[in-house]
């Protein structure tokens, strides 16, 4: 009995890849492939997707942390931080390494619970609920090493970040019912749009893990978009990219600030906070050591002290806010 059960299931494994159900579904899509329309990638606008463009009052706060206290332990990677982030403005988050940024996204994503303090977005306290709640109260992000589906094509990447718009229940997926149908046509199209926005329409069939990494990150950043967020939040976005990479990627944020989304940037490259910032937060050991505009706080002296003050690594120095100098591609690539 043993040998027959393994025999079918070398047959399952071997012949019918994707199920029963998925084999039976690949004969019928055969009939009515061509009877399907290509899609009008294309035509498509570049602002389909985002549903708050232009029109923001710019000026009262989107986001405010107050009192933030992240424990783990002995440990306080946020030590009473308090930020408030200005709608449609791009705010700057840096600090030595270990200073507590991430640890500030997870709080503000509700991947982490703060042992203190609160969140409030858009007025409403957001602390202390679900991360899927918060992502779709209007809060994307990316994350500081890429996260994509490898095995998945850049479009079906950001059609995981349209998951939301879907209406259609498991029976309508089964019998490909017209709302269905109708719903993936859609979000087809809008992930088009959104491929096309950040410059990967070229690579929309290519699998996530075939892309180079800078397209990597950008992809990431469409999949965020499929939100249609008021906040953005970048993990270090800049991270391992080479210069022209860099320079393709603040293009794409200038892009999504002038569609009216906030963003939050952490970033290690001081040329590219600097340049895009309009506000800039400086954490070290877990505590705000400074705040204001990209040139007060790159000439404040507790923040040079905490970038070359104490043990600090020779990338850290290389980081460093005084570093003024362009972008080299060694420098980039580090
Ligand atoms: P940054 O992003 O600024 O480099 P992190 O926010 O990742 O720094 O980390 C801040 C501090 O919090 C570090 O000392 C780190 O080891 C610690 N930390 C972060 N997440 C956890 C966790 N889940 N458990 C324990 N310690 C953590
Ligand atoms: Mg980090």
């Amino acid at each position: 009995r043993l040998t027959v059960f393994g025999l079918m299931t070398l047959f399952v494994v071997y012949y019918l890849q994707d199920g029963i159900v998925g084999f039976v579904r690949g004969v019928f899509a055969k009939k009515g492939i061509a009877a399907r329309k290509p899609l009008p990638v294309t035509t498509v606008a570049d602002n389909v997707w985002a549903g708050s463009a232009g029109n923001v009052e710019i000026g009262t706060n989107l986001l405010s942390a107050k009192q933030l206290l992240m424990q783990f332990g002995g440990l306080k990677a946020l030590n009473q931080v308090d930020l408030n982030i200005v709608k449609g403005s791009v705010h700057g988050l840096i600090g030595p390494n270990g200073s507590g940024k991430s640890t500030m996204m997870n709080v503000l994503t509700g991947i982490y619970k703060p042992t203190a303090g609160v969140v409030e977005f858009n007025g409403r306290v957001i602390s202390g609920t679900t991360p899927s709640a918060i992502a779709l109260g209007g809060v994307a992000r990316t994350f500081q090493n890429v996260q994509l589906f490898g095995e998945m094509t850049a479009t079906e990447n950001v059609l995981v970040g349209l998951h939301h718009t879907f209406r259609s229940n498991v029976l309508d997926v089964m019998l490909n019912t017209r709302r269905y149908r109708e719903e993936e046509q859609a979000a087809r199209v809008r992930a088009a749009s959104i491929l096309q926005f950040v410059g990967l329409s070229d690579l929309a069939g290519e699998e996530a893990r075939n892309l180079p990494y800078g397209k990597q990150r950008l992809l990431e950043i469409g999949r965020a978009l499929g939100l249609n967020p008021e906040l953005l939040l970048l993990d270090e976005p800049a991270a391992g990219l080479t210069a022209p990479d860099i320079v393709e990627l603040i293009a794409i944020i200038h892009k999504i600030r002038d569609h009216g989304i906030t963003i939050i940037l952490i970033e290690h490259h001081m040329d590219v906070v600097m340049t895009i910032s309009d506000t800039v937060t400086v954490l070290d050991f877990g505590q705000k050591i400074a705040e204001g505009k990209p040139a007060a706080v790159q000439a404040d002296p507790a923040v040079i002290e905490a970038y070359l003050g104490g043990n600090v690594s020779d990338e850290e120095v290389a980081h460093a806010p005084t570093t003024s100098t362009p972008l080299t591609s060694s420098e980039a690539g580090a």
